[in-house]
């Protein structure tokens, strides 16, 4: 997508994705500030070091940690480091590992197969996972269980509570698999939350984190959190194996660290999960749009009339709709989005839904299963 400077005046906001923004100002001057002079290659820089002090302090423990370009390589990279190629990674079905990663868990591990399990608004259930925990454990025949991962928060905009991580991890402790958290939207979720990254992690039975910083505010890093420290030398090799370690790695270390700094990845985050609260807000007044769930981090999925959908989209307005059901809209806000962008799309959704007839206000329910 064009950068929003260089659109006509004409454009209307979109709501596409929390990747559509560019970066914080302050990541950018970071990353012009660290462009003079000499650096140690391959992780060996001081701005590398100052990133895994920060993490360790944030995280109130020693953690190793290994920077990324890409959310997919963070995910792919973790689950490859706490599966053998014989076992499976259980993963909520709608996620992103699952749909979005173009079988890279599976390339990564070396063909160890992603197993979903269902629950509700894209959280793993945990007595579904007990049961996957406990399916075939020691048969030859069967691919092992060996790992779980979820996304906090989900890929509709939902979140884990601090209990429910917990009883997850607990499964995990009970039935010695390991825990992956896919952090893509890390900040948003914990700042939701209100609780300390400890807790949302490690204190819950968490092994690993992608912890994720693109969709923040951050041009291109990712950083691979971990936990269990002995972690790292073997991902060290898988992260040069896969052609993902970056040799002027001071221009990641730099992006993580002005993230990190004077609370821009907790600001940045708050912005976003305002941005969709007030949305969120303004959605349920409109007579014919129906919210699903309660977002609570910076996604909504909601339906609107077919006519409303049209309307929007003829005027410039950018979502993603019908991928997930008939009249079914995903809005993500960002770091960058404003009250201004907000407030434009839902006076032009009252405004246009004013408009319309009876029968194509009811339009939202079409396709309504549940
Ligand atoms: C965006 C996203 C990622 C990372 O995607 P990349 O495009 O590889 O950076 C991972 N998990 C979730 C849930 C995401 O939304």
């Amino acid at each position: 997508m064009a950068n929003r400077n260089q659109a006509s005046p004409a454009k209307k906001p979109a709501f596409w994705s929390d990747n559509i923004a560019g970066a914080s100002p302050e990541i950018i001057e970071a990353l012009a500030a660290c462009n003079f002079g000499q650096a140690r290659p391959y992780g060996a820089d001081e701005g590398t070091a100052s990133v895994e002090r920060k993490l360790s302090e944030l995280f109130e423990r020693e953690v190793s940690v290994l920077l990324v370009p890409t959310g997919t390589a963070a995910n792919a990279l973790s689950l490859a480091a706490l599966t053998p190629p014989w076992g499976s990674v259980l993963c909520h079905r709608d996620s992103h590992v699952n749909n979005d990663e173009c079988g890279a868990p599976e390339f990564f591990t070396g063909g160890a197969k992603l197993v979903a399990v269902d629950g509700a608004a894209a959280k793993i259930d945990v007595d579904a996972l007990r049961i996957a925990a406990r399916t075939k454990v020691g048969d030859v025949h069967t691919v092992q269980p060996s790992c779980v991962t979820i996304t906090q928060a989900t890929e509709v905009g939902s979140l884990y509570s601090l209990d429910e991580i917990r009883a997850i991890g607990e499964v995990c402790r009970s039935s010695k698999l390991r825990l992956h958290m896919d952090g893509s939207r890390f900040a948003n979720a914990l700042v939701a939350l209100g609780c300390t990254p400890a807790e949302m992690t490690w204190k819950a039975g968490v092994d690993v984190v992608s912890f994720g910083a693109t969709k923040n505010g951050v041009p291109a890093a990712e950083a691979i959190v971990c936990f269990d420290t002995a972690l790292a030398g073997e991902l060290a090799f898988r992260r040069k194996r896969a052609g993902h370690l970056f040799s002027k790695m001071r221009f990641l270390s730099a992006q993580i660290d002005a993230y990190l700094s004077d609370d821009l990845w907790l600001r940045n985050a708050r912005q976003a999960n305002a941005m969709t609260a007030r949305l969120v807000q303004g959605l349920k007044a409109i007579p014919g749009i129906d919210v699903q769930g309660e977002p609570q981090a910076n996604i909504i999925f909601c339906r609107f009339p077919r006519a409303l959908i049209e309307a929007l989209l003829a005027e410039g307005f950018g979502l993603y709709h019908d991928r997930w059901g008939p009249g079914v809209v995903r809005l993500v806000t960002s770091f960058a989005t404003t009250a201004d962008d907000v407030d434009l799309l839902l006076e032009r959704a009252r405004h246009i839904v004013g408009g319309l007839s009876k029968d194509d206000l009811g339009s939202a329910n079409e396709g309504h299963t549940a």
